[in-house]
């Protein structure tokens, strides 16, 4: 193991220039997995690295900042007159375009001080195939692309690879669940690749799947095993309540309304004209959402993320997809700061759910994830607002509690009931319902229609300046208002005599703090025992100054 506890006790591998990038960009310590990576990788064998490592974990720095310093060494000792100075020296390969724009940033945030050394292209990235032929002629020292793209390239000679030192598979569990396989094994045994060169893969689940690429990519590689690397996981405090179909609509009004949330929030559907029931809803009250789907295009996609990060909009309702090959929100890209997660919508697998709820408590922050159940009985009620895949909520529910059991893997416990009290929220109900009569099916439509072609207007602009300009996209907003003569300024704002007293902050290692008088699930009443202790709580903490760590507030 290396012992390096800064990122300047790697001095020996790396490249000052890339030292003085990682230390701009504000990291000081490297991540294990960044400290093992680069060490195996740069250190005297130069071996291969299979790194169970996932989202959050700081993997596409490990495998970057190895990838660069190889080439600043290669091209530092080549003249730059000869034929050997220029060639692809790395091929990133990614499952999704959103991973394909994720690493290519955190690329261009290393080559700050030897941009006009390395040259990077990302063709994961829909450009037409004259633009990506140009690009691959110029010899890019890095090619970010997804495997189905890259055997594309390969194949028509655009790409050659006989400089190649360096090929990363990332994510390679959702390359492989998202339909590269084949790809994949035509590019490690197509005769592509030179016979000497080093393969890192990073994976955050090490299925037989990765197992078998495993035996094709890997020469007796250094295996880090570092999947319950939480470095910079932060602490996650896990919420679950069980509701009707119609009060989950009526929860996030109040939740967001109430700021009961505070900071940036994912709310997670389960298809696409959810989200636009959502958004239509939610803005009859003034709260601007952003929509996040696979109908959207992936420049529109990219940007909204990045706006997001930047701070720009608080709320984005995401589906999370299938496995498209093209489309993942909630598996691997890199959301920032994102305060609370809800699972409007149950994922339908334990597995998405975990990828769900990855979102936030990362780089040491903590967050919030809010899951809504919605029980047998209450299913179809209403069947307008009656999503198919909760009909199994319970099941999946159960599952998912069964899992964090047996692993203990996420968070220092599981979830707990998010409880609240129900003559409070029952006094903002009328309200929820005149809103929701409003989102008519038409209504949906006719929004998803418009939302499409705002967008492919949008990232048409965005594709002819993605790179060139960024600062003139910020104009371009995506939570625009879809149906302005709906806002009724009376349900904007929230008169006093609805304002509950709010109370102080649940957390996650004392859920019951701050919950003050009765309260109850959907399921069952959680007064008596728990009430005391929470009233007791709330006394004792009623002079400390509220802690700012957990957004999930309660309210009495
Ligand atoms: P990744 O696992 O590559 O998706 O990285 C997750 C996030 O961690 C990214 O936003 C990185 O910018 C950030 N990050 C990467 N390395 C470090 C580090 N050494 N210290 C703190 N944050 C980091």
């Amino acid at each position: 193991m290396s012992d390096a506890s800064s990122f300047r006790d790697l001095g020996s591998f790396l490249d000052a220039r890339l030292l003085r990038a990682v230390a701009d960009l504000g990291f000081a310590t490297p991540t294990p997995v960044q400290r093992e990576t680069i060490a195996h990788s740069l250190g005297g064998e130069g071996r291969d690295v299979l790194a169970r490592a996932r989202t959050g974990s700081g993997k596409t720095l490990a495998y970057a900042l190895p990838a660069v310093q190889k080439i600043l060494l290669a091209k530092g000792h080549t003249s730059k007159s000869s034929e050997d100075y220029a060639g692809t020296r790395a091929l990133i390969l990614v499952p999704t375009r959103e991973l394909s724009e994720q690493a290519t940033r955190q690329f261009l945030d290393i080559l700050t001080y030897c941009r006009d050394e390395v040259q990077i292209a990302n063709v994961a990235r829909g450009i037409s195939d004259a633009v990506q032929k140009l690009v691959l002629s110029e010899k890019p020292d890095v090619v970010i692309a997804t495997p189905s793209r890259a055997l594309a390239c390969l194949q028509s000679g655009d790409l050659a690879l006989d400089k190649l030192e360096t090929l990363v598979l990332d994510e390679a569990d959702l390359i492989l669940s998202y339909g590269h396989a084949d790809a994949l094994r035509s590019i490690l045994s197509g005769g592509f690749l030179p016979r000497v060169h080093q393969t890192l893969l990073m994976s955050a689940t090490l299925s037989d799947d990765v197992a078998a690429i495993e035996g094709m990519a890997l020469r007796n590689p250094a295996v880090l095993r570092l999947e319950n690397d939480m470095s910079l996981a932060g602490e996650l405090s896990q919420f679950f309540v069980y509701t009707s179909e119609e009060d989950k609509f009526l929860l996030t009004y109040v939740i967001l309304k109430l700021r009961l949330i505070r900071g940036k929030c994912l709310i997670f559907v389960n298809d696409i004209d959810r989200c636009y029931r959502v958004k239509l809803f939610l803005e009859q009250f003034g709260l601007r959402t952003c929509v996040l789907n696979e109908e959207l295009p992936v420049n529109s996609r990219f940007h909204i993320v990045q706006e997001f990060n930047k701070g720009r909009y608080d709320y984005i309702i995401a589906t999370d997809g299938d496995a498209d090959g093209e489309y993942g929100v909630a598996r691997g890209v890199d959301f920032v700061n994102v305060a609370c997660v809800i699972n409007f919508d149950l994922p339908t697998s334990v597995r998405a759910y975990t990828h769900r709820i990855g979102r936030t408590a990362r780089a040491g922050n903590t967050g919030t994830a809010l899951s809504y159940v919605v029980p047998k009985e209450e299913f179809g009620r209403k069947k307008v607002l009656s999503c198919p895949t909760c009909r199994n909520d319970e099941d999946v529910w159960g599952k998912i509690v069964v899992d964090q059991q047996r692993t203990g893997a996420v968070g220092a416990q599981g979830a707990t009931p998010w409880r609240y009290d129900t003559a409070q929220v029952d006094a903002f109900r009328y309200r929820m319902e005149d809103a929701l009569r409003a989102v008519t099916r038409a209504a949906i439509k006719e929004a998803r229609i418009q939302e499409i072609k705002t967008e492919i207007l949008n990232s048409k602009a965005l594709k002819a300046h993605f790179e060139e300009n960024p600062r003139d996209l910020e104009y371009l907003r995506h939570d625009k208002v879809m149906h302005p003569t709906r806002i009724q300024q009376h349900m904007r704002h929230v008169p006093n005599y609805l304002r509950p007293r709010i109370a102080g902050i649940a957390d996650a290692s004392a859920p019951s703090v701050g919950y003050v008088g009765k309260r109850r699930t959907l399921r069952g009443s959680h007064r008596g025992g728990k009430a005391t202790r929470g009233g007791k709580a709330a006394r004792g903490n009623a002079k400390r100054k509220p802690k700012k760590k957990d957004p999930l507030r309660t309210f009495t």
